[in-house]
């Protein structure tokens, strides 16, 4: 029933890739195969006859003779030492190599003997050291990627560290103009100046697609000037240079590696605001404004999904004879704990979290249905749009919907962009206004005045209407410089073919004067506040 005897047993050990050795109680070795000599680079007859820990090195070879001795045929040999565990074998050479034992123990003619299979696990080793390495490390740059570097940061940082956040404020658009190999070169170029410019036992890594994290010790202030003065100098890449610009971020003192992280991030990511190209340190302000952004951003995901925001409209009237012309939709949003939020502070923030589409199509949907209540069908109503919708290629599909679902004319709506806005990606922003455009919607420019606008490129968009800021408004009648630029803009609007909305009137000198100017129609106070949708229609009957 059994059918090998002991040339059968030879042979097949002799064939194995593993090594197999057979030793008795006292760990002496009375048989090895080929592969044991192959393995551990004695030969059969140096083998036969010594100790097995000729091939395990210190500072289990010391004990080994201690297991053999602790053996027990009712326990098994599953506390025979290394049994199927991975372990480090030693080679003649005396160097070592990971390795997996099995064994099993027989008795013959009254002795007993142990079998060890030993795996060389050396190919396995090295696939899983690189598999590691891939996973905590940046493909292109070679640097830690954000996993690597929280896994460094897990254990404890020696002393105190800041973390230190910069972000290459060109790298994403240079690597949609110039390419992926070009994104490539340039990292290698940052992780070569990085190796150079950190102490051996300070970590880089990149933490988002343009993001990069250093952790050095305390005292970073000289440190971060000089890598922010390393930078300066113009990435090349052939005989062309490209400089870049790095915005830093400095965090706290103290803390678990993720709130330096963060707050670095948060230092980096405000440097917007404040110019970029800087160096931000974290401060007080900062964390006050971060703790009330996150507890924004936890309850802002609610906040769509239970209607806690509301739809106001304010009236706009035809400055001439005040005639209500239509409406403008501002979102409102209360939160039962942090009270009212207002629209300047909140759409910043789900613009940052992906949920600013959704306002916008839950703010269009309610607006055009408001608008289709209204009999007098001039009626216009006005939707203020987020940068982040023009970057959405279905946009225009979803005003289609929202203008179908509601079944409204597009010419009621006239949609609102601000003048950033159209300052950022000037080609994009123009093809999805003429598709706008050519729906039948009416367009126009908010908060006019505030940003940078050229004349050369307003002239390419299709814009119906500019919103003149309320900045110049408050200022009339009194201010000379206001009433000179409300008046600049009322020309160069008429040059262009473009009427004049005039917003935040609140007075009557403010609406006469305006009127005066030849503004076409305004919108504040004066002539209503934002309301909820049933007083407006109110309103709009009584007139
Ligand atoms: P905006 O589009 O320029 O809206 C005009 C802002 O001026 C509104 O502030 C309005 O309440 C306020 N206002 C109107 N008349 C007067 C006045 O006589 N005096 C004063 N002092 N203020 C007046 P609100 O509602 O706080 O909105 C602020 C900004 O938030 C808006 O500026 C707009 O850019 C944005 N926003 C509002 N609703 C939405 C929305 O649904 N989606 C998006 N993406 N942004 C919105
Ligand atoms: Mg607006
Ligand atoms: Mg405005």
């Amino acid at each position: 029933m059994f059918p090998y005897d002991g040339r059968a047993i030879a042979s097949i050990l002799g064939t194995s890739l593993d090594a197999v050795f057979t030793i008795d109680e006292q760990g002496v070795i009375v048989d090895v195969n080929a592969a044991a000599e192959n393995m551990f680079q004695w030969t059969r007859s140096e083998f036969l006859g010594a100790n097995i820990s000729l091939i395990v090195p210190s500072p289990l070879k010391e004990q080994h003779d201690g297991f053999l001795k602790a053996f027990s045929p009712d326990r098994g040999v599953k506390h025979v030492l290394g049994s199927g565990s991975r372990l480090d074998g030693q080679r003649k050479d005396g160097s070592r190599l990971p390795v997996e034992v099995g064994i099993s123990a027989f008795v013959q003619q009254g002795k007993r003997y142990f079998t060890g299979f030993v795996r060389d696990m050396s190919e396995r080793q090295r696939a899983e050291d690189r598999m590691r390495f891939l996973a905590a490390h940046d493909n292109e740059s070679g640097l830690l990627n954000y996993r690597g570097l929280a896994e460094c940061c897990r254990r404890p940082l020696e002393g105190p560290a800041r973390v230190i956040v910069f972000r290459l404020e060109e790298f994403r658009r240079f690597s949609i103009i110039y390419g992926e190999a070009w994104g490539t070169s340039t990292l290698q170029e940052l992780a070569r100046r990085l190796g150079q410019f950190l102490a051996p036992a300070e970590i880089a890594a990149r933490v988002r697609e343009d993001t990069f994290a250093i952790v050095l010790p305390t005292d970073v202030a000289g440190r971060v000037a000089a890598l922010a003065q390393n930078l300066r100098q113009p990435f090349t890449q052939g005989a062309m240079r490209f400089p870049l610009t790095a915005t830093f971020g400095i965090s706290q003192d103290g803390g678990e590696f993720e709130q330096l992280l963060r707050s670095a991030q948060w230092a980096c990511d405000r440097a917007n605001l404040s110019g970029k190209g800087g160096i931000h340190a974290f401060t007080d302000d900062l964390h006050r404004s971060s703790r009330r952004e996150l507890q924004i951003e936890t309850r802002l995901r609610d906040a769509i999904s239970h209607g806690r925001i509301a739809l106001m409209l304010q009236p706009k009237v035809r400055l001439v004879d005040r005639h209500l012309v239509g409406a403008e939709a501002l979102v409102r949003w209360f939160d039962p704990e942090l009270g009212t939020i207002p629209p300047s502070e909140f759409v910043p923030i789900a613009e940052r979290l992906g949920l600013v589409g959704g306002i916008t199509d839950w703010v269009l949907d309610q607006a055009l249905a408001e608008v289709a209540r209204c009999v007098d069908p001039a009626m216009t109503m006005a939707v203020n749009f987020s940068a982040l919708d023009f970057y959405q290629p279905d946009l225009l599909q979803r005003i289609r919907l929202a203008l179908a679902r509601a079944e409204v004319a597009p010419a009621r709506l006239v949609v609102e962009l601000t003048e950033s806005v159209a300052a950022q990606d000037v080609q994009l922003v123009k093809a999805r206004l003429q598709e706008i455009k050519a729906l039948g919607a009416g367009i126009s420019l908010d908060d006019f005045g505030t940003g940078y606008s050229s004349l050369s490129y307003l002239r390419q968009f299709p814009i119906d209407s500019l919103k003149i800021d309320i900045a110049f408004v408050r200022d009339l009648p009194d201010s000379q410089d206001a009433q000179a630029i409300v008046t600049a803009i009322v020309s160069m609007a008429g040059a262009l073919g473009l009427a004049t909305i005039a917003e935040g009137i609140e007075n009557e000198r403010q609406a006469e004067l305006l009127t005066r100017l030849g503004v076409t129609v305004g919108q504040g106070y004066l002539h209503g506040r934002p309301m909820p949708p049933a007083d407006f229609h109110r309103l709009l009957k009584a007139r």
